[in-house]
This record gives structure tokens, C-alpha cells and sequence, in this order.
């Protein structure tokens, strides 16, 4: 996706895959500069960590506490969080509203990615937000510290399936952002019972992008409610990257096209 973009746009660059390891994480940053990189991003298991290896931090990052994105300018690394927006450009995309429009409902809402989500939505203006986490202090914790930054009230609720079927019945998106569905034989991140609180007024958002369908995603079909998977919001976050990178629109449709082939 981004050394179709590189190309369309005649830049004589090329997007490499690095694998780096956690100890190494500091080292392998500090040495992209001098390298002659123009920028990285960062995925599992590294953007959490790599917060406190940059120089300067935008303010969703700070605050989803991750980054995705770096960009080198004058010899600095600058942090950025894109699959907050990327998931926001993803939702008006394939339903059509605008996220802030939403009741939300995000399952695994105080993960890497559920973060990023979670303050999006509340960045975004959300009118409810609910997360649902198997570990429910995590999720409190979160609740807590984004609204003592944005002063927007997040509910923290368990995996108990009575809680969950509470918060579906009144929400509007539902968002799967644990890891569940990137293994085909994954059960459904929605406790067991709980798939019947789920009709066709429901939109349901998968992140899960490995190809394929998943559990929730056939459960949605079933009930009648429009779903998507993830790959619009690896779309537009490596779309948002490229764009940090070279202050010039990405294009993408030549992206999208390259990520579907
Ligand atoms: P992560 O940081 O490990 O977070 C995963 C979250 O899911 C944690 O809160 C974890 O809870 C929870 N979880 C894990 N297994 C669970 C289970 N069996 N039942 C209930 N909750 C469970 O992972 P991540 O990097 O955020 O990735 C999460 C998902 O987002 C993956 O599917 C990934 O593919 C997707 N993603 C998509 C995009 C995209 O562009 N589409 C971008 C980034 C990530 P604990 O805290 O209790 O462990």
C-alpha cells in the first residue's frame, strides 16, 4: 500500500519491513535518521514503547498513550497516532455517518487499538461511549484518565454478559478491538448469550482485518445489522501516515488497490 503510494506520487523511496525486537526498539529509532528514513511506522508489540522514544508527541497520541506513525524532521522524531482517525475516516466510509453522530460500544476498549479508538470517539464527541474489557480496572483506569483530559464520561463495564447485552441495547456501533476473529476458529468477542441483544439496527465494525470473515461478523449478518471488517481502517490510517509524511494528499485509491491485491 504505501510503495504503491510512493510510486504513484514519484517519489524515488521505498517502504521496507523491519523487524525489530523490544530491547532493541530505542536503538533501532534513535538510528533511522542518520539512516536517511524519512519516517516508520510501528506495530505490534512496539507502540506503546515507542512513546518514550520520540522527541516530540501530538496530542491524540499522548493520549491514545501510543504511536503508530513517526516522522523525521531535522533530525527529530516527531509521534503520531493515525488509527484513531483512521478508524473515524473508516466508519463514514462504510456506513456513512459520522463517528461523533454515534452511541459506541467497544469491546476491548482499553487494548492498544480499543485506546485509540476510545479517544477518538470521545475526541469526536461521541454521546455515549462504553467500553467492555475481560479486565474491568483497566478499563476503569482509562475511563478515569480521559475524563480528567477531555472531560468526556466514559462507562467502564466488564465481559459479564448481562452488562454487555445492557450496552448493546443501547448503542449504536458496535467495535471489535480485541484480538479475537484473527485466528479462523476464534469464538465471538460478545459473551456468549448476548449475540440475541443484537439486531439489524446495529452498525458493527470489526478491526480484525487477517482476511476472511469472523465470528461477530457472521453474527451481524444473521442479525440483520451492517458490518465491516478492518482493512478501511488499515486504509486510511497508512493513508493519514503517508499524508504526515509528505503534507500532500495520499492517493488513496491507488492504496486501496494496491491493499486488496
Ligand atoms: P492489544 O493491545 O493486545 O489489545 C487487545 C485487547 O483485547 C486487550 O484489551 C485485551 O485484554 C483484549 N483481549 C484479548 N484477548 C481477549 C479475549 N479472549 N477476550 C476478551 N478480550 C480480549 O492488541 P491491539 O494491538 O490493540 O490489537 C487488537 C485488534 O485490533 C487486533 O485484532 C488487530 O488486528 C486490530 N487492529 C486493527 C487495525 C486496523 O487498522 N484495522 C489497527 C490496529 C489493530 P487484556 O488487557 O485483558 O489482555
Amino acid at each position: 500500500m504505501q510503495n504503491a503510494a510512493l510510486n504513484a506520487h514519484g517519489h524515488p523511496l521505498q517502504y521496507v519491513r523491519i523487524h525489530v525486537t523490544p530491547v532493541a526498539l530505542s536503538d533501532a529509532l534513535r538510528a533511522l535518521p542518520q539512516a536517511g528514513f524519512l519516517g516508520t511506522n510501528l506495530t505490534i508489540p512496539h507502540k506503546q514503547a515507542a512513546l518514550h522514544f520520540v522527541d516530540e508527541l501530538s496530542k491524540e497520541a499522548r493520549l491514545m498513550g501510543a504511536i503508530n506513525t513517526v516522522a523525521i524532521r531535522d533530525g527529530k522524531l516527531h509521534g503520531y497516532n493515525t488509527d484513531g482517525p483512521g478508524f473515524a475516516a473508516a466508519i463514514k466510509e462504510v456506513f456513512g455517518v459520522e463517528l461523533g453522530s454515534l452511541r459506541v460500544l467497544i469491546l476491548g476498549g482499553a487494548g492498544g487499538a480499543g485506546r485509540a479508538i476510545t479517544v477518538q470517539c470521545a475526541l469526536a464527541g461521541c454521546p455515549q461511549i462504553i467500553m467492555a474489557n475481560r479486565n474491568s480496572g483497566k478499563g476503569e483506569d482509562l475511563a478515569d484518565e480521559i475524563r480528567g483530559q477531555l472531560g468526556q464520561q466514559i462507562m467502564a463495564i466488564s465481559m459479564d454478559p448481562s452488562e454487555v447485552a445492557e450496552a448493546l441495547a443501547t448503542s449504536d456501533l458496535i467495535v471489535n478491538a480485541t484480538p479475537l476473529g484473527m485466528k479462523t476458529l476464534d469464538e465471538s468477542p460478545l459473551p456468549e448469550g448476548t449475540e440475541s441483544a443484537l439486531t439489524g439496527h446495529h452498525l458493527v465494525y470489526d478491526t480484525v482485518y487477517s482476511g476472511g470473515t469472523t465470528a461477530l461478523l457472521i453474527q451481524a449478518q444473521e442479525a440483520g445489522a451492517r458490518s465491516a471488517n478492518g482493512l478501511t481502517m488499515l486504509l486510511h490510517q497508512g493513508a493519514l501516515a503517508n499524508e504526515i509524511w509528505f503534507s500532500e494528499p495520499a492517493p488513496l485509491e491507488i492504496m486501496r488497490q494496491a491493499l486488496s491485491s
